[in-house]
């Protein structure tokens, strides 16, 4: 039985006092549920402070990103994974589409932050998916194939059991258009085929596989319906403690 997740992705939206209020708003209005797991992922100048009024609570914390460098040194502007477990954060999204875009992330940097995140006792949020030109020509599957044999490169069951993957379109993400519930089941059900293949089935039918893109109050019953969606990773419609608590109160 996989336990479902809801995670948000303030990505960098929110001041520090801001991101506690929000935050401290969620956990009341989540308090009772038991149904799912709660995850919040404000910027890194607010991951402490949140994480401190989170603690003993349902909802954990995440970081947005880390650097592939275990160790800490010379690299300006990076953070470390330890730096991160720190802050009381429990885990880090790893391959954002948007990193991907913006910030030049690899299949191979990917991976390396993967392990820099299990290394320090984090799990991870490793996000795939393609974009609209890949959808329209037939190659969504391919992309993220590839994206999954990369990224998971190397990772043993052991390492796997701390890891959830999030099935992001990049076509859907902040645009309004959600991935319908049947195009959404069946690159989840893809993916679950492609985790089967590289390590085992068993393994696959024990990872969880997020939905994201344009998910809402509106839209995720639909989607946590299907048989491989075990939740959602909620950008904009995560920025309201109110908006979040109605995803998370799905049922
Ligand atoms: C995201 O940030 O991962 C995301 C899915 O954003 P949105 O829900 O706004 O599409």
């Amino acid at each position: 039985m996989r336990k479902p997740v809801i995670a948000g992705n303030w990505k960098m939206h929110k001041f520090v006092g801001d991101s506690v209020d929000t935050a401290v708003d969620l956990k009341r209005s989540v308090s009772g549920a038991t149904h799912c797991e709660i995850i919040v992922a404000p910027v890194f100048t607010a991951l402490k402070s949140v994480a401190d009024r989170l603690e003993g609570s349902n909802v954990s914390v995440s970081a947005q990103d880390c650097s592939t460098e275990v160790d800490h040194g010379a690299r300006t502007g990076e953070i470390c994974a330890d730096m991160i477990a720190d802050s009381g954060a429990k885990y880090v999204i790893v391959g954002h589409s948007e990193r991907r875009q913006f910030n030049g992330e690899t299949d191979q940097s990917v991976n390396a932050k993967i392990r820099a995140v299990l290394q320090h006792g984090l799990r991870a949020i490793v996000c795939v998916g393609e974009d609209l030109r890949q959808r329209e020509s037939g190659d969504a599957e391919r992309v993220v194939a590839e994206q999954l044999a990369g990224g998971l490169a190397g990772l043993t069951l052991a390492d796997m059991e701390r890891i959830i993957i999030a099935y992001e379109p990049v076509w859907a993400i902040g645009t309004g258009k959600t991935a319908t519930p049947e195009q959404a089941q069946e690159m989840h059900a893809f993916i679950r085929r492609r985790i089967a293949g590289s390590h085992s089935r068993e393994c696959a039918d024990s990872t969880r596989i997020l939905y994201g893109g344009s998910v809402k109050p509106g839209n995720i019953s639909d989607l946590m319906d299907r048989e491989d969606i075990d939740g959602a990773l909620v950008g904009g419609a995560s920025l309201d403690a109110e908006s979040f608590a109605s995803i998370v109160n799905y049922k």
